[in-house]
C-alpha cells in the first residue's frame, strides 16, 4: 500500500511539474540612440547632467511548449529617418527580426506578440513575423484606432501606418484585444495594466520556473525612474499617480528588483550574462 501512494505522489508531481511551462528570456538590441541623453529626458526631477544610452530592443520569451514570445516588435528601418525618429538619431540599426537568428530563430518561428503598447518602434515591427498571434490591451487598441485621432485625443508616438496595419491584422482575425488587468493569456504569461503609459499600456509577468521576470517595457522607460520612484518626463504617460504606483506593484510581483526590465535602459546589457553581441539572458 505504501508503494501504491509512494508512486501515485510521484506521478502527480511528474505531472504537475511537466505541465508547468518553462520559459526563457532575452532582451535583444536592435539600434540605438546615437548619442548619450539627458536621465531628465526620460525621467522626472533627474539630475539634469547625468546622461544614460538609450537602446531600442525586443524581448524573446521562449517555451519549452513550443511558444515563441516576442514583447514587442521594433520598427522598419524606414522609420528612422521619420520626424518621430530623428531626434534619436538612431544608430546601429539591424531588422528587428534578424537579430533572432543570434538565438537560432527565424521570423517564422515566432507564435505570438505580446505588445505592450502601440507606440512606433514598439508595434511598427509586427508586419515582419507571419505566423505570430498579436495581444493588445483593448483600451489600448480601441484608443489607438479611434479616440486618439479625434479632436482632443493625444496620437504622440503613434503612426498612421501602424493603426492601418494593426486593423488589417484585426480584421484577419490575428489579434487578441485583452480585457484588463492581471490576465493570464498563455499558460505561465501574464499581463497586467496601470501605468498607463499610453492610454492603456500593459507588462508582462513571466513564469520562468524558477523565477519571475516582469518585461516593464516603456512603463518604465529607464532604471533611473525604478530606483527612485519616480514618474516618466512629460508626455510619458497619462497618469504620473498611478505610474509611480505601478513601478511600487512592480516590486511585490518579483523576487528581486533586479527582474523588472525598463524599455529603453541600455544598462540591461551589462547587467545579465551576454548570449551574442546585444542579447543577453535575464536570469
Ligand atoms: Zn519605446
Amino acid at each position: 500500500m505504501k508503494y501504491v501512494i509512494f508512486f501515485a505522489l510521484l506521478f502527480s508531481f511528474v505531472q504537475a511539474f511537466s505541465q508547468s511551462p518553462g520559459y526563457q528570456v532575452y532582451a535583444l538590441r536592435f539600434a540605438s540612440m546615437g548619442h548619450p541623453s539627458p536621465i531628465a529626458d526620460w525621467s522626472d526631477h533627474a539630475p539634469r547632467k547625468d546622461s544614460i544610452n538609450i537602446d531600442f530592443m525586443i524581448w524573446l520569451v521562449r517555451g519549452n511548449n513550443g511558444r515563441n514570445i516576442l514583447v514587442d516588435a521594433g520598427f522598419l528601418p524606414d522609420m528612422i529617418n521619420t520626424e518621430d525618429a530623428k531626434e534619436f538619431a538612431i544608430k546601429q540599426y539591424v531588422r528587428p527580426d534578424s537579430t533572432l537568428s543570434k538565438l537560432g530563430l527565424k521570423a517564422g518561428d515566432i507564435t505570438d506578440i505580446i505588445l505592450s503598447h502601440p507606440h512606433w518602434d514598439h508595434i511598427d515591427g509586427i508586419s515582419l513575423f507571419p505566423n505570430a498571434h498579436i495581444w493588445i490591451q483593448k483600451e489600448d487598441y480601441n484608443y489607438f484606432v479611434g479616440a486618439a485621432w479625434q479632436k482632443g485625443g493625444f496620437n504622440g508616438g503613434f503612426n498612421k501606418r501602424d493603426v492601418r496595419l494593426l486593423v488589417d491584422m484585426n480584421l484577419a482575425r490575428r489579434v487578441t484585444l485583452v480585457d484588463g488587468d492581471n490576465k493570464e493569456i498563455i499558460p505561465g504569461i501574464k499581463v497586467l495594466t496601470g501605468s498607463r503609459h499610453t492610454f492603456n499600456s500593459q507588462f508582462v509577468l513571466v513564469e520562468t520556473g524558477r523565477n519571475k521576470v516582469l518585461l516593464a517595457s516603456d512603463n518604465i522607460w529607464v532604471y533611473y525612474s525604478l530606483e527612485h520612484l519616480c514618474p516618466p518626463s512629460p508626455g510619458g504617460t497619462f497618469d504620473t499617480t498611478a505610474y509611480v504606483k505601478s513601478m511600487q506593484r512592480m516590486k511585490t510581483l518579483v523576487t528581486d528588483p533586479r527582474f523588472i526590465i525598463p524599455g529603453h535602459d541600455a544598462r540591461i546589457f551589462a547587467i545579465f550574462p551576454k548570449i551574442s553581441e546585444g542579447v543577453v539572458k535575464i536570469k
